[in-house]
């Protein structure tokens, strides 16, 4: 063996890791905090958030906290899992829960349970990573898919989402951006960060256009029936006879339980064409590798689903249809703010800066750290989610700091505007 002749350690750091996590949420707001003035006593406004649990009118439903704890108690459910894409009853649970919505019936094998949404998103683009293969993400979109398409080498391309047409996809330039080696396109719906829900006839026209482009389409329904609009909530799946649809999920945001890690893939595929093309035995390849969800969420999610009350889904609806109202009546009243669309649904609005009206102010990150020091009010600046010079405003939050949030908002507008 040569004998190196440098003292330099062989190992390092991967250097992807430091390009993708850039991109993540939680890497714009830490260090965006710690603009803090700790000279205002005033309590800090965060809403900047995609966790509303901090506020005690998000807590989940007492049937919920019930169900873990007799999954516990039965000390059923304390080995590893068995199958491999999540224990049976809890696969059969989710299958029947998202069949109520479609026109067929999923069977329980096209479900699997992953640890939260997240790990769906990294299971698909770890399947999808090939070499040459590009996937297609929308603009203003969701960061994670974007840094783990940069972990796993697999190339991205952006599309726009119309602001002026609630949010719609751009179908022309994802048409025009797509080649022979693209595989997938991403849909958020109800949207994150735009609050948008899509029509059956624009997820008609997202179906056609994957099957023109023989792409499936990619379905994040994490925040699935959080809509309190016009729009109801249709799942993508209800397309799938002409596109082939992976739906991804998780109880997070609809039960509000971030923390239990609890959400699933499934295959949406009644023509058998993601079974043919082995996207489907892919992913449970996938779920050998990596960890599953915790068995005792698994244990826990059929009476979660069953036991769960219509009435804690209509009071955190209700409670978001205000919020997002005074959100957008009051953001409205705010010259140098602009916001084109009134959200629908999730937990979002983007708002657009005039910058021509601030004094001071460069840009959204500018204006979010001014607006935390000089305020205490946190917001999302819109580079984190592919939008320069917007701001994400989360309204999932206790109605009275809302207001008082959003009237410091427009306190700051004012001091900064032009004179
Ligand atoms: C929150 C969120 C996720 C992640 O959900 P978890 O179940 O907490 O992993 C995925 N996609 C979008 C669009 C989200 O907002």
């Amino acid at each position: 063996m040569e004998v190196k002749g440098s003292s330099k350690w062989c190992f390092q750091g991967n250097e992807d890791l430091v390009e993708a996590s850039s991109r993540s949420i939680r890497n714009t707001i830490v260090p965006l905090m710690e603009n803090l003035n700790k000279e205002d006593k005033r309590p800090v406004i965060r809403l900047g958030h995609g966790d509303p649990t901090a506020f005690p009118c998000f807590r989940t439903t007492v049937e919920a906290e019930d169900a873990v704890v007799d999954a516990i108690r039965s000390a059923n459910y304390n080995g590893y899992c068995v199958s491999l894409q999540g224990i049976l009853p809890a696969r059969r649970a989710v299958a029947e829960y998202l069949s109520r919505d479609l026109p067929y019936e999923l069977s329980p094998d096209h479900v699997i349970l992953t640890s939260g949404c997240s790990q769906a998103i990294e299971h698909i683009i770890t399947v999808l990573a090939r070499p040459n293969a590009n996937i297609l993400l929308p603009r203003p979109g969701f960061p994670d898919y974007d840094a783990l398409a940069l972990l796993y080498h697999l190339e991205f391309r952006l599309f726009d989402l119309l602001p002026e047409k609630g949010w719609e996809v751009d179908l022309e330039a994802v048409e025009a951006l797509a080649d022979h080696n693209t595989v997938a396109m991403v849909i958020i719906n109800p949207g994150n960060p735009c609050g948008n829900v899509y029509t059956p006839q624009h997820l008609m026209k997202v179906a056609k256009t994957a099957k023109k482009l023989r792409i499936m389409v990619i379905a994040d329904e994490v925040y699935a029936h959080l809509h309190f609009g016009e729009n109801p909530f249709i799942p993508m799946g209800t397309f799938a006879t002409v596109a082939p649809v992976i739906t991804l999920g998780s109880i997070s945001k609809r039960w509000l339980v971030p923390g239990w890690r609890l959400g699933w893939l499934v295959t949406n595929d009644p023509n058998g064409i993601l079974a043919k093309s082995g996207v489907f035995e892919s992913l449970r390849l996938c779920k050998i590798l990596t960890s599953d969800s915790a068995t005792i969420l698994q244990g826990a999610i059929p009476h979660i689903i069953e036991k769960t009350k219509e009435e804690f889904f209509s009071k955190i609806l209700n409670i978001l249809r205000v919020t997002a109202d005074t959100c957008y009546d009051k953001i409205k009243e705010i010259p140098c703010l602009i916001c084109p669309y009134k959200p629908e649904g999730s937990m979002f609005m983007l708002v657009k800066l005039n910058l021509a009206l601030l004094e001071g102010i460069h840009d959204d990150m500018d204006f979010c750290v001014k607006l935390i020091r000089e305020e205490s009010v946190v917001v999302l600046p819109g580079v984190a989610v592919g939008i320069r010079n917007w701001v994400r405003i989360t309204f999932a939050a206790e109605p009275l700091a809302l207001e008082e949030g959003l009237e410091r908002i427009r306190v700051f507008c004012q001091r900064h505007s032009k004179k």
